[in-house]
């Protein structure tokens, strides 16, 4: 069974418009990591090559992963958002 695609689409997503990935966006998520809260966006598909910071290798434009950052940075939150990362759906384990 393939998990690594979701056709389900939630409708009240559509009110955030986060930053420039208005275009290309999933569903946005909480998620606990490492003791600290995540916000986790999924990416259903770029136009720009990432490096994914769990498996140092390249995600290609075009391919489904996630984008996410800490909602407690000790630099605030606008700092964690510019400082947000983008992975690979396997790498951070939702996949
Ligand atoms: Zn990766």
């Amino acid at each position: 069974m393939p998990s690594s695609r979701r056709s389900s689409r939630r409708p009240y997503t559509e009110e955030y418009r986060p930053l420039d990935m208005d275009r290309a966006t999933g569903g946005r998520t909480t998620q606990q990591r490492n003791g600290e809260d995540w916000t986790v966006q999924s990416i259903r598909s770029s136009d720009k090559a990432y490096r994914c910071p769990g498996c140092h290798q390249e995600i290609p434009a075009g391919t489904a992963h996630v984008v996410a950052w800490a909602n407690d940075s000790l630099f605030g939150a606008q700092a964690a958002l510019a400082d947000r990362r983008h992975w690979h759906n396997r790498c951070w384990g939702i996949a």
